[in-house]
């Protein structure tokens, strides 16, 4: 099957899943970066980082509903990403998935409710 450049579907070039919602890394990221700046301003760079690594997927895909750009790599894996660079701070990292509401996937969320 050829996909077509008017093609409804997008998949994450990482994990394959279809990007439903589609948010780019540059968007999620200034969020994450404003979240950090109040709890671990320290990591900031780290976050960078992060961010430069995703920039190389960025091509030809879906549009961010926020901004428009291309982006070819959905949300989850970026903020799995962070979630990585967080585990040496794990009520940081453990704030992060509440603050920004996102589920890890293959390791259920346990709620402390
Ligand atoms: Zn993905
Ligand atoms: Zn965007």
């Amino acid at each position: 099957m050829h996909s077509s450049l008017y093609s409804s579907k997008h998949e994450c070039l990482l994990c394959g899943d279809v990007i439903t919602n589609p948010i780019c890394y540059n968007c999620i990221g200034s969020e994450v970066e404003e979240w950090l700046s109040s709890r671990m301003p320290k990591l900031k760079p780290k976050l960078k980082k992060t961010g430069e690594m995703f920039a190389s997927y960025t091509h030809h895909g879906t549009r961010c509903i926020l901004c428009g750009d291309n982006m070819n790599v959905c949300t989850h894996c970026y903020c799995y990403e962070v979630h990585k660079m967080l585990e040496d701070y794990p009520r940081l990292a453990e704030e992060f998935v509440e603050f920004f509401n996102f589920e890890l996937r293959g390791s259920p969320v346990s709620s402390l409710a």
